[in-house]
């Protein structure tokens, strides 16, 4: 998923190739969806939500690459601290990088400037680990 402005309203673009790869392979990609894979779906829309929030953010191409790293982490731990928390305390299935993220998170102490290198890669909005 990405975030932009299309015909000046800010957009969530979903990206049917990262929509598979979100859904994964097999028999489960194309429906019924599991609860993790709806909660994982969910998790992803509402981090492009909090892209939006950012008014700088809405055009990343131009955002030099530590702007770039420090609007993912402000994402990431938005979304953490707000959804990924309550749905772990509720014993909710999530993808293990949520998981990783919010341990992460955790051991600094939510601080905004928490380093989460390795966790993903600031370009790369997939879930997982960049590839
Ligand atoms: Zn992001």
């Amino acid at each position: 998923m990405a975030t932009g402005v299309v015909n000046d309203r800010k957009t969530i673009n979903v990206v049917r190739s990262r929509f598979i790869e979100l859904l994964g392979e097999g028999p489960g990609s194309h429906g019924p969806f599991t609860q993790e894979q709806r909660n994982d779906f969910m998790l992803a829309l509402v981090h492009q939500a909090v892209h939006l929030q950012n008014t700088k953010m809405t055009e990343p191409a131009t955002a030099t690459r530590e702007e770039g790293l420090a609007e993912e982490v402000r994402a990431w731990r938005e979304v953490n601290i707000n959804v990924v928390r309550t749905l772990r305390a509720e014993g909710q299935p999530i993808h293990v990088t949520f998981r990783e993220v919010d341990e992460a998170f955790r051991a600094c102490g939510d601080r905004p400037d928490c380093r989460l290198a390795g966790i993903f890669d600031p370009h790369d909005d997939s879930m997982q680990r960049s590839r």
